[in-house]
Parts: C-alpha cells; sequence; structure tokens
C-alpha cells in the first residue's frame, strides 16, 4: 500500500493544481451540461486524465472505476482542445487529444475485485461557484476501502479560521489512520473526530438530501448550532477533523429512489472512519461498494464521530 499511497496523493494533489488554475482562468465554454443535465468542466476532466495517467502508468493492470468518459470530448472539439492544453502543462511529455481522450478511458473500468474509484471533482456545482469541492480517489479490496485519498482546494486548514490558508489533503489507509497534508504535500497532523456534540453537515444543494428531515434528527439529538452546509465529500473532511459531530444525507422527496455512487462516497468513508468515526447508510447497513457504480442496496448516508452512531439511527428509525 505505501506505494499505492504515494502514487494516489501525487496525483490528486496534481489534479488539485490543475482545477485551481482552470478555475482562475474559467470561460464560458469551459462548463457543459451532460445528459443528466448535471455539469462537467475542463477541470473534471483533466483531473481524471491526469489520475488515470499517473495510475495507469504505475499500476498497468489495476482497474478505475471513474465518474467522467471522454465520450463527450470527443464531441466537442473546443473544450477537447482545452483539456489537452491544461493536462500537457501538467506533464513531461507533449500530449495531444487522443492520448488525453486515452487516459480518462482508463476510468470506464468495472466494479470488482480490486479497483480504484475516482470523482475526479465531487461537488461540481460548488466548483463553479468558488465554493467547495473535493478531488477523490479510494482503492477498494474485497469491497473493502483500503486507501482513500481526499483533495479539498478551497477548504481552509480550521474552518472557522477564513483566513487560514486554503488546501487540505485528506490520507486515510485501513489501520493507519486520517492524515491532513498541505498542498505541498507536507504533513499537518493526524486527524481525529470530536466527542462532543455540536453541529452537523449537509449538502450545499438542497435537492441532494432531505434538509427538513435533517434538521429533525439534529433536533432530536439537541444539536442547536447552524448546520455546516457545503459541497462535496469536503464533509467527511469536516467531519473527521472534528468540526462537525455528524454528516447526513437523506434522500431528498423528490427523488426518494436516488442511489449515491460509489466514487461520492469511498474516499470520505475511510477518511472519516480510520479518524475514529462511523459511516453506514440511514438504515445503519454498511456501504456496500461492489453493487455497481451505484450502491443499490444502500439508502441515504449517516457519517458520526461514532459515539452518537447509535442515537442518529434511533432517531431516524422514529422520524
Ligand atoms: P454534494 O456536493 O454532497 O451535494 O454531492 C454532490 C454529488 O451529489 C454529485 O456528485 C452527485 O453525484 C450527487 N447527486 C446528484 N443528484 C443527487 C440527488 N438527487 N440526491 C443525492 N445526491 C445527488
Ligand atoms: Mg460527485
Amino acid at each position: 500500500m505505501p506505494l499505492k499511497r504515494q502514487i494516489a496523493m501525487d496525483a490528486v494533489l496534481k489534479a488539485m493544481r490543475l482545477c485551481e488554475q482552470v478555475q482562475a482562468e474559467m470561460v464560458s465554454t469551459d462548463a457543459i451540461q451532460k445528459t443528466d443535465r448535471s455539469p462537467v468542466t475542463v477541470a473534471d476532466f483533466g483531473s481524471q486524465a491526469l489520475i488515470c495517467k499517473a495510475i495507469g502508468d504505475a499500476f498497468p493492470d489495476d482497474v478505475i472505476v471513474a465518474e467522467e468518459d471522454a465520450q463527450a470530448l470527443k464531441e466537442n472539439a473546443t473544450l477537447l482542445a482545452r483539456v489537452t492544453n491544461y493536462v500537457d502543462g501538467f506533464t513531461k511529455e507533449t500530449v495531444s487529444v487522443g492520448t488525453v481522450s486515452e487516459w480518462i478511458d482508463r476510468g470506464s473500468g468495472d466494479v470488482g475485485k480490486s479497483f480504484w474509484t475516482l470523482d475526479p471533482i465531487d461537488g461540481t456545482k460548488g466548483f463553479l461557484r468558488h465554493d467547495q469541492y473535493a478531488i477523490a480517489l479510494a482503492y477498494i479490496v474485497d469491497g473493502v476501502v483500503q486507501l482513500g485519498v481526499l483533495g479539498c482546494p478551497n477548504l481552509t486548514y480550521r474552518l472557522d479560521a477564513i483566513d487560514a490558508e486554503r488546501g487540505c489533503l485528506f490520507v486515510a489507509v485501513r489501520g493507519e489512520g486520517t492524515g491532513l497534508y498541505t498542498t505541498a504535500g507536507d504533513f499537518l497532523e493526524q486527524v481525529y473526530v470530536s466527542e462532543e456534540t455540536h453541529r452537523f453537515a449537509e449538502s450545499f444543494e438542497s435537492s441532494h438530501g432531505d434538509s427538513d428531515a435533517h434538521s429533525k434528527i439534529a433536533e432530536a439529538l439537541g444539536i442547536t448550532a447552524t448546520p455546516v452546509r457545503m459541497d462535496s465529500q469536503a464533509k467527511y473532511g469536516v467531519v473527521s477533523r472534528g468540526e462537525a459531530s455528524l454528516y447526513i444525507r437523506l434522500p431528498n422527496p423528490a427523488s426518494p429512489d436516488y442511489r449515491e455512487c460509489i466514487w461520492d462516497h469511498a474516499a470520505g468513508m475511510i477518511v472519516v472512519q480510520e479518524a475514529g468515526g462511523t459511516v453506514t447508510d440511514a438504515n445503519g447497513a454498511p456501504l456496500n461498494f461492489l453493487s455497481g457504480k451505484r450502491m443499490h442496496e444502500n439508502r441515504g448516508i449517516v457519517a458520526t464521530n461514532g459515539k452518537l452512531h447509535q442515537h442518529v439511527l434511533n432517531a431516524l428509525s422514529n422520524l
């Protein structure tokens, strides 16, 4: 695992820099809508290209299950040229449009005995708003997440210190804890969940959860503080550092059958678990990363400091 950890960290750090550069130089044609009407940008494709290239070069036999594919890019020459240009700036060799598409499509593997799962930009809506977003990479063996690397370019070292340095990398290895690193890859500290019950985290996008139900759960637990509302798996990072005691995500009443994607939770889950927390679905079941790209057997997400977990599940069953 040390080599996988190093390659994954370096790749995510590089992708974080690419995302920041794209964000600073963004033009209107850099974002398009996918068929499900969710946004995807030059940075999503560029991040996926860099990370899949790094993994594919180091571990040619490894399978990668990533969110994006190069189909839409191949049909949009302007976008493909932009992605190629950015990726080229982050690689030693000269990159062509064909190579970039090939690297992106290294991410079209299937869930199996062992695989990586990648969200090149989790929270693209947050990225477009200049709010929170994350680059999330995890390695899964026999359904168990063994490694999680979560890059949060816009997250400050301390949530409440708005002037604090921005850009956090969380790295968790099964059995070895969760470390917090700078965007230069320097180790800052091991992180731990908080024993306290103080506040909860939920999605910024109200359609991605059921905020009325989340508030009722919080009320049942005696939580009165305003929730931390942010995009992406940065929420798991915030729970792992003890800045929130709970991250709750119940299906929105408008989409009760929504099933979560593996790349939206695998890295964040191990980051919280290795910091001492607990992560299950809303029924208390473990997250199943083997049922496909979507977790068909799970409904919703509950990530806590551990101590609160059963209380949350009890409150949920009384809703
Ligand atoms: P967040 O920023 O935590 O709200 O999560 C962003 C992720 O929400 C995206 O990557 C989508 O995969 C996912 N998503 C999209 N639609 C929904 C929905 N209706 N319910 C829950 N999650 C969703
Ligand atoms: Mg996502």
